[in-house]
């Protein structure tokens, strides 16, 4: 039995480069089911994520001229996460796999023959991984790079260099399902859904035409959005730091009172700055504490899966093989 993909694309403004890529991804489904590697009833979703130009409009001709496109449409902008969510969400039922990726064709189509054969193979989610980023100028590698380590520094687990073109299977997304948050931050949600995956790399393109719906300010938001909604370890830091001043205050007491005892002081120094270290540190301490209070409330907010199973081996499951 051949396997049903989707292939599901957010689109926001995307008038300019949406048939080049319908186009194009037409021609690689159709050479799969060609060769039998998915079925013929697998297809290509546009997400238009409340786009002002004549994206919908493209896509409900594409639609209509073949059937092998689908559309959803949102009613306003809700940005690239959520319009990405709701394609996955919306087709996972009708797909035994679905791969995510962007209108603008940046992420090599090609990555997706290995995509499927590492699915075929029982991964249920494979990342696209950039490698050598050589058509960036140093500047963008740097920042890029940067992204990713400071993300890991402040406990946000992402997977290094990989955005948002993946393969996921039926059940990963099952899994995704189950995590409730509103805030989103796809590729940090799908590591904790587990199961096997693996990486597949590929070379990342320039846009081809249209510009970037992701300035620079617009990706620092989302790199502080990434971290806000992973971890709680910026406030675990803040109760380091106060710790630390703490300790600069023990310090600094004694420091202080050799200086007060050798009378090189004028009179109050002493009590004076001794004060405002140890007021300052321990402040930082009550506010660390309280901070983490807050964390907890926050992640149990969430309402996270505590756990998803992968297998479970029960009697039910013997028969349904028997019948096989
Ligand atoms: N996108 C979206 N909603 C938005 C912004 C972007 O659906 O509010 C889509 C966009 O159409 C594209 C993908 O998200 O398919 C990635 O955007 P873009 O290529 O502009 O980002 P970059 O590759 O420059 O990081
Ligand atoms: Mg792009």
């Amino acid at each position: 039995m051949e396997h049903i993909l989707y292939i599901v694309v957010p689109c926001y403004n995307e008038e300019e480069v949406l048939e080049v890529t319908a186009n194009v991804l037409k021609a690689k489904m159709q050479g799969y089911m060609n060769n039998n590697k998915v079925s013929t009833k697998s297809k290509i979703c546009f997400v238009d994520d409340g786009s002002k130009d004549s994206t919908w409009e493209i896509i409900e001709r594409l639609h209509k001229e073949d059937s092998l496109f689908s559309g959803i449409k949102l009613t306003r902008n809700r940005g690239h996460q959520n319009a990405l969510l709701c394609g996955l969400m919306t087709v996972k039922n009708q797909a035994d796999m679905v791969i995510s990726m962007d209108a603008d064709l940046q992420d090599d189509i090609d990555a997706m023959d290995e995509m499927i054969d590492k699915y075929l193979d029982g991964y249920d989610v494979v990342y696209g991984v950039r490698s050598a980023r050589k058509t960036d100028t140093f500047f963008k590698r740097f920042t890029a790079e940067s992204f990713y380590k400071i993300m890991s520094f402040f406990g946000a687990e992402v997977v290094f260099n990989h955005a948002d073109y993946r393969l996921m299977s039926k059940k990963a997304l099952d899994g995704l399902e189950s995590f409730e948050e509103v805030n989103l931050f796809l590729r940090g949600m799908v590591p904790m859904v587990g199961l096997p995956s693996c990486n597949v790399y590929y070379e990342r393109k320039e846009r081809f035409a249209g510009e970037s719906k992701y300035p620079l300010k617009k990706m620092l938001s989302f790199a502080f959005e990434g971290i806000t909604s992973l971890s709680v370890k910026p406030i675990k830091l803040i109760l380091s730091l106060g710790s630390i001043i703490f300790m600069v205050s023990i310090g600094i007491l004694i420091y202080s009172l050799i200086q007060h005892f050798n009378s090189n002081t004028v009179s109050g120094w002493t009590s004076l700055i001794v004060s405002i270290w140890a007021l300052g540190g321990l402040q930082l301490i009550a506010i660390g504490i309280i901070g983490q209070y807050i964390g907890k409330v926050y992640l149990e907010t969430k309402r996270r899966p505590r756990f998803l199973v992968e297998t479970f081996l029960d009697e039910k499951e013997q028969e349904k093989n028997v019948d096989e």
